[in-house]
């Protein structure tokens, strides 16, 4: 007698090459067996029709923030990412994070959340105290102080560091091969927002793969297609093949979209960026304030980076097909970069894990169920080193189940949190969390430390 079991599903698990028909029994939270015959258990899930896989694992995401003083968080993202299936999300990227790693950690432990947390050490975070200035270089008595720092946060659990390097240009070699350094000792992964994109981006992919060679440390390039997928993706792609034939140990992620989204304060929206991506003002849509939803004019443009920088701006600007060649590659994780501001943003917060199932496996056919799913489940954990997205016997009971005819991710520019169709369950721990579609408890998410 399980606690719960899930009968009749179509248990896809790439991590253990299965893809089929199974019985699946839950026992204090863990998997406990896959059974060719019906399984009975204090509580059953009837599965016929759906598929069954481990709970999807989301390696970059902008984590909901923690409000020190209250110990709360305030949840708006981690709803989003359950409600897409995912039970483990990694934030902390592209260099922006908790100030405090262990705390947030241990206040997502305390309160419980809606999915499992892991976070990369932050290295703006780290930076900012010893260096205001991003366009400069840090003292140099700085940079050890900056390696003891993340040293602690790795020796707390932080899955590794990750770097916004477009967003902090003064960001020298040497800080960084210092940071990396660290990582690498700890034998965890360096991930990076690489230094630059578009028509620089080869030069910038170039300072990654020699960061993984002179310190042996995997190192993963952040969402691929918004850094490459402006003409440059199919020779961005070779350099990696190549350097992994080499032995190096590089992985890449991407989302779904052909639209990237950033604060328009940032570095990105710099002068000259409508050079740099070919485009105009109009390609630029207002996520938050008053010019929601609209795009933008030279006065738009300029008023809302002037008055409230931190606002999120979409770029109507990458190549549908070099999306879909990233995210076709082997080494591509799917992964959101979800990111919300004040409750708005881009629609791969909420859409980009059916999104995946919609348009690549079920419209394009660009990948098989059993690709898609590896891309979201065995691949992300194994890049991060977590004991994640997999059903053998004895994982946690982290699992999705979903309606492959109905899957579909609803959530778009004009409506962005939008919920999908088709996740008709999610169980972390073998505790119900999603039932038919809807949230019944968004507190059964613990920290992830490694
Ligand atoms: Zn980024």
């Amino acid at each position: 007698m399980f606690d719960t079991v899930i009968n009749n599903g179509l248990v896809i698990d790439p991590a253990n090459r299965i893809q089929s028909q199974l019985h699946l029994g839950i026992s204090r939270g863990a998997v406990a067996c896959l059974s060719a015959a019906p399984l009975s258990g204090a509580r059953v899930i009837d599965a016929a029709g759906l598929a069954v896989a481990p709970g999807f694992v989301d390696l970059h995401i902008h984590e909901d923030a923690l409000d020190e003083t209250t110990g709360k968080f305030d949840v708006k993202i981690f709803d989003c990412m359950l409600r897409m299936g995912v039970t483990t999300a990694i934030g902390g990227n592209c260099g922006i994070g908790p100030r405090d790693s262990a705390a947030y950690l241990a206040a997502a432990d305390r309160n419980g959340l809606p999915v499992n947390i892991g976070l990369f050490a932050a290295h703006s975070e780290i930076r900012t105290p010893y260096a205001a200035d991003n366009y400069g270089p840090a003292p140099d008595d700085a940079v050890g102080k900056m390696a003891a720092d993340l040293d602690a946060q790795l020796a707390a659990g932080c899955v590794g560091v990750s770097f916004g390097l477009r967003y902090v240009p003064g960001t020298t070699a040497k800080e960084l091969h210092a940071l990396a350094a660290v990582a690498a000792g700890h034998k965890k992964i360096v991930a990076a927002h690489a230094r630059d994109d578009a028509g620089y981006v080869v030069e910038a992919v170039k300072e990654l793969l020699a960061l993984a060679a002179d310190h042996k440390a995997k190192v993963q390039i952040s969402h691929i297609g918004s850094m490459a997928a402006f003409g440059q993706m199919e020779e961005v792609l070779a350099l990696v093949d190549a350097a992994c034939a080499a032995g190096l140990d590089i992985g890449l992620d991407c989302y779904p979209y052909n639209a990237f989204c950033t604060s328009i304060g940032s570095a990105t929206y710099d002068p000259g960026f409508l050079e740099r991506y070919g485009i105009g003002y109009d390609a630029i849509e207002i996520t938050g304030g008053k010019y929601r939803g609209q795009r933008c004019t030279q006065a738009i443009f300029d008023e809302v980076r002037a008055a409230s920088p931190e606002t999120l701006a979409v770029a109507h600007v990458m190549r549908d097909r070099e999306v879909d060649i990233a995210l076709a590659h082997p080494r591509a994780a799917m992964a959101s970069d979800g990111i919300l501001v004040d409750g708005y943003g881009h629609p791969r917060a909420a859409g980009s894990f059916p999104r995946l199932i919609n348009q690549y496996v079920k419209t394009k056919k660009l990948l098989t169920l059993h690709e898609a799913i590896a891309k979201t489940t065995v691949l992300p954990a194994e890049t991060i080193g977590i004991n994640k997205g997999s059903l053998a016997v004895g994982s946690d009971a982290d699992i999705v189940i979903f309606d492959y005819d109905r899957i579909s991710d609803n959530a778009d520019f004009a409506r962005p949190l939008t919920p999908p169709a088709g996740i008709e369950w999610v169980l972390l721990r073998g505790e119900i969390a999603v039932q038919k579609g809807e949230i019944v408890n968004n507190h059964l998410g613990k920290a992830v430390r490694i």
